[in-house]
């Protein structure tokens, strides 16, 4: 489920490997579209498990490489601290996450008034933050009901 959900586009992609010098490979496009189509934020092993069957020569260490990459030139975020395999989000604009501690499923939400959250002092003093994301923790829907 994605809450309207506004990604990068296709022409953002373009533009920002362009503006780092990244070639445009059919296995970087391949890449960057599965995480465009996936809700759920996928991770590096789920990522390969897709595009393999288009490229049988493509490893799981390129997939790795290519999403670091990805983010360090700002097209996807990388999802940390959750202890487990890191997973990828395409969407760049502010959002926060419902993580289900059951299955692991990471759902997107938006609200203003976290996006607007006051920094602590404490950590206003001594860090510069860049953007606010909000987790919330707990049982999804459909682990409710299971
Ligand atoms: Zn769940
Ligand atoms: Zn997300």
């Amino acid at each position: 489920m994605r809450l309207k959900g506004k990604k990068t586009t296709l022409d953002d992609f373009r533009r920002k490997c362009r503006e780092h010098n990244l070639s445009m490979t059919p296995q970087r496009l391949a890449i960057y579209q599965v995480l465009m189509n996936a809700t759920d934020h996928p991770s590096a092993e789920q990522v390969f498990q897709e595009v393999k069957t288009a490229f049988p020569d493509l490893s799981i260490d390129t997939v790795y490489r290519t999403l670091a990459t990805f983010s360090q030139i700002g097209v996807i975020r990388v999802v940390e601290g959750y202890g487990q395999a890191k997973r990828y989000d395409p969407d760049m604009e502010s959002h926060h996450h419902f993580r289900c501690t059951e299955c692991d499923r990471i759902v997107d939400f938006r609200e203003k008034s976290f996006d607007n959250l006051p920094i602590p002092a404490i950590i206003k003093n001594q860090v510069v933050v860049s953007h606010v994301k909000v987790i919330l923790e707990g049982v999804c829907e459909q682990c409710r009901k299971g």
